[in-house]
Formats: structure tokens, C-alpha cells, sequence
């Protein structure tokens, strides 16, 4: 399909006449709608909405390859998370503290505010803000551990002001990572449970015995995981359903070739079907991108799962001109772009859908992962058409507010009366009516 094909990754050209073709190709994503995996999530929700604990212990020890015989094995203690966290070296609980307080510092500013106002007629309206009562927090833990995925998630929700925050994490074989429990201690995570997959999402959705029941849950996870959220979800809420991480760059053809190559590795080497772009209209400086890929790979340690994400979802673009690659950020979506190029601040007006905008040459999305401040959970798959970064808004929902003098409500009730009555609705109009001033 592609224009060139090398050993690494594909090269692609606008000008060519199949290149819509090929795009459409590279940007297809069916892995959640696979439908063995559809037919395992739902055996597993079953189970674990009928069995509780049982079918959740049963599912960890399956999949995890775990031997545990009762919930508190799979249980942490508020002990464990802080002796965790102060037995870490001091540099990493620095590099810890200093993120979470960039974190915490950005989504304060994310708070909305309840408001209101009051008609002519004496009539109060408004909106007021309230937190959710308690929310699930999944991090990933299957092929990686990701203490940055807790703090991202945690600190939005306590900043929103949710009461309680249960989170999940698989261990698989019981391998605990220490800088995961002490992201939930310096994050103020309430409840953790060593289970993850999609008996982590039905317990949470459902509740067990042992396993609270939560109101939403967020986080992002593999395949099992999001097909399980988009199950589970109307039971409970959910933020979104993340597809597997993507980062599109564009280039001015003055960024370091290294640099460029090492960003679209940062993401590829998430897993094989993490997707990894590069758009320039610059042909020699793709050449020396390319050329660095082949050389900068091999020394990498998940050389293997990144030589595979560029295999499969790879590629570098080459096209007309700046309004070309605009064009093609719009088209495609992405989770991450970064915009290096020279004045980034003249592009944002014309970037329409992207889920975090990394401004600049030196704005490596590396550091948006774990520490810049903004929220790393972003929407995936082209759905930044749609949807947004995980932030505090995700933990609050508004409820409306009317507040009718006598005055209010007999105008308001004359306009509702001539409405009810027109739907056959005769409780609604006499309710309305009663409230008619006569005089
Ligand atoms: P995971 O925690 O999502 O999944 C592990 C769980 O999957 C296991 O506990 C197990 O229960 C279940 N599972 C595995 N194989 C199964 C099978 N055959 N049948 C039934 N269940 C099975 O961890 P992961 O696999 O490492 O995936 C993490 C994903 O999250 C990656 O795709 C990564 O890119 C993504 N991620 C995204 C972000 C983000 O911000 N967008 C951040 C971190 C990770």
C-alpha cells in the first residue's frame, strides 16, 4: 500500500493518487470490536455480577497467574501504599511529589463554578456543580507499570472533590511496583485492589461483596478493558474508550532528526498497534528521520515492540506544504501532536481536533506523560473530534436550578399551560395553571 516501504516504516506521499486509500488504511482501527474478546468480556462481567469476589479471584488467578484464595490477598493497605512510597529512593519521590503538584496545580484551574442569575420576573436560574460520590480509577499493569496513569487520574478527581477513589491495577505473577503504590499514596487513593482486566471493570461496576461499587470509571487499559467499559457503561459512567496510543508529528525540517525519531518511538513503544506519524513537507529531512529510526532503534530496550508499531501503524508523510499538514492533523485526530515548527503559537488557530498540542521544538511529549502538569488520558482514534483530556470536569456533573417568585411562575405557567395543553398532558397544564395569578 505504501509509496516506499522500508524494513521500518512506511513512507507516504500526498501527491500520490492512492494516498486518501492509504490513509484510510493507516487510521484503521477494529481492535475494539473484536468479537472473541467481546464474547471473554462478557462471560467475565457475567460472572463477576453473579459470583462477586469468587469469579474476580478466579479471573485474577486465570489471567495473572495468581494462587489467591480470598479478596484480601488482592486487597492493599493504606500501610502498604506508604511504607511503599518511603522506601523509594529520594530522587524518585521527588520526581513524584514535583508531578503531582504540576498536576494538581493545572486541573485546580479546570474547576468550574455553579452560577446563577435572576429574570425580570423575580425567577432564580442557575447551575450548580457537585462532585460524584466515589469514582474507579484503572491503571493499566499488564505489560508495563504506570505510575504517572495514577496520578493523572487521581488528582483530577480529589481536585473535583470526590469523596472516595477505589483503584484497580493488575499484577500479574503478584509483582507489585512500588512506584505505582506510592503514586496512590501521594495521590490520596482510598482503596487499592491487584486486579485488573475486565473482572476489575465488573467489580467495579457492579460491586462485590468486598469491592465497593463506584459511580464512574476512568482510566485507560488493553483491549479487555475498553471492551469491558463500553459494556459496563449506563451501569456506571465512564470517561472514554482509549484505542492504543498515538502521536502525530509535524515538522518544519529544522528539528533535530534524533529528537523526532526518538518522539515517535516514545509512543510506539507503548505496544505493536500504538501508531507513530511524521508529517513534513520537507523530503531530505524525512530521509534523515528515517535514517535515524534505523539507527537509533536498536538501542532501544523495547526495540522489538517498537520496530513492530512502526511495521504496522508507522509512517512518514510527506506533503505539499504547512496548509497540507494542517489539513491532514484535522483529518486524523490525534491523541498527541506535536507542532515542531518554528512559531507553533500562528498554528493553533487552525488546529481543530488533537487531544494534547505540544508546542515547539523542545515540547517532547514525554514530558506531557508524566510531569508538564495537563492530563495524559487523552481521546484516541480520531474521537478528539468529539471528546476531550481527562480532567475534573469528568468527576462533577451540573444540576439545573429554577427558583420561581409568585410573579415568575404565573407568567411561566401561562406559556407551560398553552404547551401541556397542546401535548394532552392535562396534570402538567393544571399543575402550571394552579399557579396562575388571577386578579
Ligand atoms: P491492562 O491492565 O490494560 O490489561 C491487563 C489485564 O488484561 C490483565 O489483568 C488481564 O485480566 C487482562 N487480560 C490479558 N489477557 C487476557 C485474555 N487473554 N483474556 C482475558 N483477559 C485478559 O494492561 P496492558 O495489557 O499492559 O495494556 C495497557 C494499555 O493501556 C496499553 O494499550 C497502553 O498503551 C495503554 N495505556 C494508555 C495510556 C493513556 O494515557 N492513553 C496510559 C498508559 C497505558
Amino acid at each position: 500500500m505504501n509509496e516506499t516501504t522500508t524494513a521500518t516504516i512506511a513512507r507516504l506521499n500526498t501527491a500520490d493518487e492512492t494516498f486518501a486509500t492509504q490513509l484510510d488504511a493507516l487510521l484503521d482501527w477494529e481492535g475494539v470490536s473484536d468479537s472473541a474478546v467481546q464474547r471473554r468480556v462478557d462471560d467475565i462481567l457475567t460472572s463477576v455480577k453473579q459470583r462477586g469476589d469468587e469469579a474476580v479471584i478466579e479471573a485474577t488467578n486465570r489471567f495473572d497467574r495468581m494462587s489467591a484464595t480470598h479478596i484480601d490477598e488482592l486487597r492493599l493497605t493504606a500501610e502498604q501504599l506508604r511504607h511503599a512510597f518511603e522506601q523509594l529512593p529520594a530522587e524518585q519521590r521527588d520526581a513524584l511529589a514535583s508531578a503531582a503538584e504540576r498536576i494538581r496545580r493545572y486541573h485546580e484551574r479546570q474547576k468550574p463554578t455553579s452560577w446563577q442569575y435572576e429574570e425580570p420576573d423575580g425567577t432564580v436560574l442557575g447551575q450548580q456543580v457537585t462532585a460524584i460520590d466515589r469514582a474507579g480509577i484503572y491503571v493499566p499493569g499488564g505489560k508495563a507499570a504506570y505510575p504517572s496513569s495514577v496520578l493523572m487520574n487521581a488528582i483530577p478527581a480529589h481536585v473535583a472533590g470526590v469523596q472516595e477513589i477505589i483503584m484497580v491495577v493488575p499484577t500479574p505473577d503478584g509483582v507489585l511496583n512500588d512506584l505505582v503504590l506510592a503514586a496512590a499514596y501521594v495521590a490520596g487513593v482510598n482503596q487499592v485492589f491487584t486486579i485488573g482486566g475486565a473482572q476489575a471493570i465488573g467489580a467495579l461496576a457492579y460491586g462485590t461483596e468486598s469491592i465497593p461499587r463506584v459511580d464512574k470509571i476512568v482510566g485507560p487499559g488493553n483491549i479487555y478493558v475498553a471492551t469491558a467499559k463500553r459494556a459496563v457503561f449506563g451501569q456506571v459512567g465512564i470517561d472514554m474508550i482509549a484505542g492504543p496510543s498515538e502521536i502525530m508529528v509535524v515538522s518544519d525540517g529544522r528539528t533535530d532528526p534524533d529528537w523526532l525519531a526518538m518522539d515517535l518511538f516514545s509512543q510506539a513503544e507503548h505496544d505493536e498497534d500504538a501508531q507513530a506519524i511524521l508529517v513534513s513537507w520537507d523530503a531530505e529531512h524525512l530521509a534523515e528521520v528515517e535514517a535515524a529510526i534505523e539507527r537509533l532503534l536498536p538501542t532501544l530496550e523495547r526495540a522489538d515492540i517498537v520496530r513492530e508499531s512502526l511495521r504496522r501503524r508507522g509512517a512518514l508523510i510527506h506533503c505539499r506544504d504547512a496548509q497540507e499538514a494542517i489539513t491532514l492533523v484535522n483529518r486524523v485526530a490525534p491523541e498527541h501532536l506535536e507542532l515542531s515548527v518554528e512559531t507553533p503559537n500562528d498554528w493553533l488557530a487552525d488546529i481543530r481536533h488533537a487531544g494534547a498540542i505540544f508546542m515547539g521544538r523542545y515540547t517532547a511529549e514525554a514530558l506531557g506523560d508524566y510531569c508538564a502538569g495537563p492530563n495524559h488520558v487523552l481521546p484516541t482514534s480520531g474521537t478528539a473530534r468529539f471528546s476531550s483530556p481527562l480532567g475534573v470536569y469528568d468527576f462533577q456533573k451540573r444540576s439545573s436550578l429554577i427558583h420561581c417568585s409568585a410573579q415568575g411562575a404565573s407568567a411561566l405557567g401561562e406559556i407551560a399551560s398553552v404547551l401541556a395543553r397542546g401535548e394532552s398532558l392535562t396534570a402538567h397544564a393544571r399543575s402550571a395553571e394552579y399557579r396562575i395569578r388571577r386578579s
